[in-house]
């Protein structure tokens, strides 16, 4: 079997060396035990990073048969660098992990034992959180559960450190999406899936190149490429004020037949118009990100191209 492992790297000058050596330990311990063929090997994917990463990753390919580069032409982000490197590599079974050594790379061995085993998807779940911070632990894990609770399937603790056959990855393919949101399409995928645990590490070196606004930009991706559950939303919002406003027109009915302080207050004419006009421009703006996405789908835009790499066929490609 022959094993492709896929790194994506944005501005890793500082991990890459470490990465790199750690790896090719990995797959010539693997190599040696005759699980993998010696043919296996990591394919690292620049995605448009300013610092010295592409350098290193060309250095190491010329010296190391191990070792190949895809190097994107622009940074397009975490995910479509993903994609690229699942789409490029030619493996039996692809790997796909950061290059930051936050996950277990002892965990490798248990996910092609796994695919030996006959698995098509072997997701790499995080034990604990311990390592990250108290703020970080529980937004993931929140968002996490809302998924789950807006019907999206998705494993509990999984990032993309897993392990995808070459089947899965060719039904990986289908998916015409622009906005790939990977943790929620791979379980979709149905094929025969197993999970292993691993503790979560501090990033090796270097900072997280995810800042919040990043993570949010992606949880929101995950929720609108999955779920139309907010559209609904708006639906039970609107039928409730409706309702709503229905119990007062008879209730000040009931004051105009039945009493005689028959001026409405202030509060009542006033507070619903806010109300309503916030619950307005709420719904519109729900109605607007579907009708973007639908817009950016729409026009099927390529996600990445792939500018050069270090392997003999260099070409132009764009997925
Ligand atoms: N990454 C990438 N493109 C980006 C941002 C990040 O390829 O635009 C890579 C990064 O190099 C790393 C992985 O995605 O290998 C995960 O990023 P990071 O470790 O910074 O995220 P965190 O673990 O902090 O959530
Ligand atoms: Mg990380």
């Amino acid at each position: 079997m022959k094993l492709s492992i896929v790194v994506p790297c944005y501005n890793e000058e500082e991990v890459l060396p470490e990465t790199i050596k750690r790896l090719l330990e990995l797959i010539g311990c693997l190599a040696a035990q005759g699980k993998i063929s010696p043919d296996s090997h990591a394919i690292f994917v620049d995605d448009g990073s300013r610092d010295r990463t592409w350098e290193l990753i060309e250095t190491h390919a010329a010296s190391q048969p191990h070792v190949r580069g895809v190097k994107l032409s622009r940074n397009r982000g975490h995910q479509n660098a993903l994609l690229a490197g699942l789409f490029h590599a030619d493996g039996d079974a692809v790997i796909s992990v950061d290059a930051d050594l936050q996950d277990d790379l002892e965990a490798i061995t248990e996910m092609v034992d796994a695919h030996l085993a006959g698995m098509d998807v072997v997701y790499g779940v995080r034990r604990q959180r311990a390592t990250d911070t108290f703020f970080k632990r529980l937004t993931a894990e929140s968002y996490y559960r809302l998924l789950a609770r807006l019907g999206v399937e998705i494993v509990f603790n999984h990032a993309d450190y897993r392990l995808l056959s070459r089947r899965a990855i060719d039904a990986l393919r289908g998916y015409g999406e622009s906005n790939y949101f990977l943790r929620g399409i791979i379980p979709q995928l149905g094929f025969p899936s197993a999970t292993v645990y691993y503790d979560r590490a501090e990033r090796f070196a270097g900072e997280s190149k995810y800042p919040l606004r990043k993570m949010l930009a992606f949880a929101w991706q995950g929720i609108t490429s999955f779920s139309a559950a907010p559209l609904r939303l708006i639906t039970g919002l609107g039928l409730l004020i409706s309702a709503g406003s229905f119990g007062i027109s008879l209730w000040a009915l009931w004051i105009k037949l039945f009493s005689n302080q028959a001026v409405p207050g202030w509060t009542s004419t006033v507070v619903p118009i806010y109300l309503l006009g916030g619950v307005q421009l709420l719904c519109i703006g729900i109605i607007g990100e579907y009708l973007a996405k639908i817009y950016l789908e729409t026009k099927q835009r390529p996600r990445y191209f792939i500018e050069k790499t270090t392997g003999p066929n260099e070409h132009i490609d764009a997925v």
